[in-house]
């Protein structure tokens, strides 16, 4: 069972109560764009094994976005933060880097 604790109202949602959105940090790219960005952009996701930075949204709670750092494979959860951050916090990183020392880390 996944168990996310909402950062904008404090609420630890079981699964049930949350709808994912995908991949979070998608970089999007403007007009005059390549086709390759917009393609990647558009069609291009990670699907790791391990860890993963994806958006959720607590649908049936305060109904806002937030994000979260998972591992696909063991549903371990290493936190989650606002949707307006642009990058996954550092101390969020070096958590997980002391948790999988061989993580190869965010890009
Ligand atoms: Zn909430």
């Amino acid at each position: 069972m996944l168990i996310l604790e909402c950062p904008c109202c404090g609420v630890r949602a079981e699964e049930s109560e949350l709808a994912p959105g995908g991949e979070a940090h998608l970089k999007r790219f403007g007009a005059g764009a390549s086709d390759e960005d917009f393609e990647a952009y558009m069609f291009a996701r990670k699907n790791p094994k391990g860890v993963h930075f994806e958006r959720w949204r607590h649908a049936h709670g305060c109904g806002k976005w937030f994000l979260a750092a998972r591992d696909t494979a063991t549903l371990e959860v290493f936190g989650t933060y606002p949707a307006q951050t642009k990058a996954p916090p550092a101390e969020l990183i070096a958590a997980i880097k002391a948790k999988r020392p061989h993580w190869e880390g965010y890009e």
